[in-house]
């Protein structure tokens, strides 16, 4: 039987594809095969390295230290706690609780390196930490140095060397006279600070070192700032003790004696309010409560640095006496600003631990 040659040639073609189709689909489907059996089985030793995005998500890839902060506890505040105590910035026994003392290490820390003085242990500050950049705790002077030479004996500096103490128990010494009080209006940089009357007065050095201090927070973005309270002589005290206890009178109905003892409550009396030194200034923001504004904050954080102490805390009020005063600044010098910071302690412990006067 004569095949009809088209014929041929069409079943030629197709049995040629139909070859083509079965190796290539052995091929596709093996290909499959391994990549399945490559997904499934082979583990993936390292994280892979193509670009950082996928590093830091990849869920192999080493976890990182912990953040340590209060009340973080362990092996690794050990080691932190260790680590501060080799640079000199922790003195206490390394316990593994990062308490109050291992946060203010932290805080002098960050500060000497420039680092965001909050007292947590991030990636910032422990990459510095643990790097050879880490520089053994030094007082930082961005002050003159306060510490008197034999020119200048500053008033309020004792003969144990400590800054005086002056509270409900330590009234001014009788025939105290200030050094060497500005007008703070004249004397200040009114777009650094505001000064809020024109008759406030502050110690020289106090007033310097505050300038600093804001003229720093200014580089920050830290920027309204106003003084509403600088020295104050017994005199304008006793004026403004008397105003209030004739307020609770009048206004409350108050007793002499309740009167008082209220007044004794919120204001100092005569000879015993810090601001008789001309070191102490009440910092306010203008229009707004001072409390919980980004400048208290501020202040609390970086105060120290420049000399100043927050001096009434809502920690140590058993101790002051003073309810909490997150405005009120006191200068004392860097080398005991820091030395308080480190070791947590307000004007009374400190005096109360290193005093011999
Ligand atoms: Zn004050």
């Amino acid at each position: 039987m004569k095949q009809n040659p088209k014929r041929v040639i069409g079943l030629v073609i197709l049995f040629i594809l139909l070859v083509a189709a079965v190796i290539l689909g052995v091929r596709v489907a093996s290909l499959v095969d391994m990549t399945y059996v490559e997904m499934h089985t082979t583990p993936t030793p390292e994280p892979p390295v193509r670009n950082v995005m996928q590093v830091t998500v990849d869920p192999n890839a080493p976890t990182p230290p912990p953040v340590l902060r209060s009340g973080s506890q362990g092996e690794e505040v050990i080691q932190l706690q260790t680590r501060l105590q080799q640079l000199g910035y922790y003195t206490s026994s390394i316990d593994g609780d990062f308490g109050p003392g291992t946060k203010s290490a932290v805080i002098v820390f960050q500060l000497q390196h420039d680092l965001s003085a909050d007292g947590i242990v991030g990636e910032d500050t422990r990459n510095v930490l643990y790097s050879a950049s880490a520089q053994p705790k030094a007082t930082p002077t961005p002050e003159p140095d306060p510490t008197p030479t034999p020119e200048t004996v500053y008033p309020w500096v004792r003969s144990d060397g400590l800054p005086i103490l002056v509270n409900r128990d330590h009234f001014l010494p009788d025939g105290y006279q200030p050094a060497d009080l500005v007008y703070m209006a004249d004397y200040c940089d009114s777009s650094i600070v505001k000064i809020k009357a024109s008759g406030i007065q502050g110690e020289r050095v106090a007033v310097d070192a505050m300038m600093s201090m804001l003229e720093y927070a200014h580089s920050q973005g830290i920027t309204v700032w106003q003084v509403s309270a600088g020295y104050r002589s017994k005199a304008y005290q006793q004026q403004l003790f008397d105003e209030q206890v004739y307020e609770y009178r009048k206004k409350n109905g108050l007793s002499y004696n309740d009167a008082v003892s209220a007044t004794r409550l919120t204001v100092m009396e005569p000879g015993s309010s810090e601001h008789h030194l001309g070191l102490a200034f009440d910092i306010t923001v203008p229009g707004v409560a001072f409390k919980g504004t980004e400048q208290a904050a501020w202040l609390a954080e970086n105060c120290w640095q420049f000399g100043f102490i927050i001096r009434y805390t809502e920690e140590k009020e058993d101790i002051t006496g003073i309810l909490a005063e997150p405005w009120h600044i006191r200068y004392v010098g860097t080398e005991h600003s820091l030395n308080m910071l480190e070791e947590n302690l307000c004007l009374e412990e400190y005096i109360a631990k290193y005093g011999f006067e």
